[in-house]
């Protein structure tokens, strides 16, 4: 059976605290979450009584207030949100944004909602955790079908309930409630810097490599984009509909602006000379430079990594690789770059966000990119180096990296861990 993402985290998680020497109790202290909340969300739907189970993971806030999205999807269960949770405390101290962990969502179907629904439905859940969140307590941001005009309802639910602005509560709102300039494009553009910095290291031109993108989403589409820019040949993408590859690159901006116009915003249907379908398995084992998996968790595992035949991975999904998957391509010299570094792109513009909410500021576009791109190029490098000193992998070198700061932190909080 396959192992949940939780017990895939906890894997990396004592991968990590081996190399650290952490006694069980220590684990404890630092794998364990603070917080759990459960939340009961009565409403009529269709005139019929419904209730909804709300959740918020508080996992970690050791170095900072906690922070994490918020999923709206029938498989959102405790397991699965403490794992993502445990993630987001991971990923922030790895990128040292001054945040913890945290991850939240209701168990429902939203495409089985109406517009009214939904917003009822939102505001019910803030309502509900407001004694628990804040701007200095636990920011939420959107991920799994919930976007910015969910966190517009919610920001305006929590600001008529406080009597105050609440902006800082939230991030990825419109950018006329507060929003930042360049939340869309960063996680996306996140994956693909750190891509391009891995490729630079191991001394390849960017202009001669090439590119497989699996997913074409919020995260897939914006680091096709930016390769695309950077003058990498991005060969092959797929999303649901199936995949698509053109030995001279396809062109990823005339791809993007024909998904936006095709009423599923799907790729099916795109037309290039040359052009051929491919299956999600034979994208993932072209012989490409870099490959990006970003539609859904649990894509490489031991068999399909086996198959590899690409230098890098960067994972723009969460959990893409198993922790089978991830011992093959570590034993076959296959880069893998983590999801907490590669996906960090989105969290760290959210903090972006969070700051200029706080000081009243909008920072332009090309400043939002340009600190991103330092930011996520200096963690890389940091992790690589940690990597070559413990003769590690690149995910164990970060796990460390962020598990030492979270526990300087919590030791420097409080005498109870030495
Ligand atoms: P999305 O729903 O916008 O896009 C998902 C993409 O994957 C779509 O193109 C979809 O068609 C495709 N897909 C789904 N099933 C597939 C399949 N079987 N084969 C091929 N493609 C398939 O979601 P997203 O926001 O892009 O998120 C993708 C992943 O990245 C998730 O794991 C998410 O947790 C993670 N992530 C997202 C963000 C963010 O800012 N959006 C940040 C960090 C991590």
């Amino acid at each position: 059976m396959a192992s949940t993402l939780l017990e895939n985290v906890q894997h990396y998680f004592d991968r990590a605290a081996d190399k650290l020497g952490l006694d069980e109790t220590t684990r404890k202290a630092l794998s364990e979450p603070d917080r759990l909340v459960v939340v009961k969300l009565p409403m009529r739907v269709n005139g019929e009584l419904k209730v909804f189970q709300g959740y918020r993971v508080q996992h970690n806030n050791a170095r900072g207030p906690y922070k994490g999205g918020l999923r709206y999807h029938p498989s959102v269960e405790l397991d699965e949100v403490t794992a993502l949770a445990a993630l987001m405390t991971w990923k922030c101290s790895l990128l040292n944004i001054p945040y913890g962990g945290a991850k939240g969502g209701i168990a429902c179907e939203p495409w089985a909602l109406s517009q009214e629904e939904l917003e009822t439905l939102s505001r019910l859940y803030i309502r509900a955790l407001m004694p628990n969140i804040g701007p200095l307590v636990d920011v939420p941001a959107p991920d799994v079908n919930t976007d910015e005009k969910i966190m517009g309802w919610m920001v305006d639910e929590a600001s008529t309930i406080a009597g105050r602005s609440m902006a800082p509560l939230l991030t990825g709102k419109p950018i006329a409630l507060g929003g930042s300039l360049g939340r869309r494009e960063s996680t996306g553009f996140g994956v693909a810097v750190v891509a391009l910095a891995a490729l630079k290291k191991l001394g390849i031109d960017k202009t001669k490599a090439t590119a497989a993108v699996q997913g074409f989403g919020k995260v897939g589409c914006w680091a096709a984009m930016r390769l695309h820019k950077e003058g990498v040949k991005v060969v092959a993408v797929s999303d649901i509909s199936g995949g698509l590859y053109r030995k001279e690159g396809l062109d990823i901006k005339a791809l993007y602006d024909y998904v936006q116009t095709s009423p599923r915003h799907l790729i099916a249907g795109y037309e290039e000379p040359g052009i051929q379908a491919i299956s999600n398995e034979e994208l993932l084992t072209l012989d490409v430079d870099v490959v990006i998996p970003a539609a859904l968790e649990n894509q490489i595992d031991e068999t399909v990594a086996k198959k590899m035949r690409c230098k890098i991975v960067s994972e723009g999904a969460n959990g893409p690789t198993t922790p089978e998957g991830d011992a093959v391509l570590e034993s076959r010299g296959i880069i893998a770059i983590p999801d907490i570094l590669a996906n960090a792109g989105g969290v760290t513009v959210s903090y972006f966000e969070w700051v200029q909410n706080l000081q009243g500021l909008a920072w332009s576009f090309d400043e939002v990119i340009s600190k991103l791109d330092t930011m996520m190029v200096s963690c890389l490098n940091e992790v690589w180096d940690l990597a070559d000193e413990l003769k590690t992998n690149l995910r164990t070198a970060g796990f460390v990296l962020a598990i030492k700061r979270v526990l300087e932190a919590m030791k420097l909080r409080s005498g109870v861990l030495k």
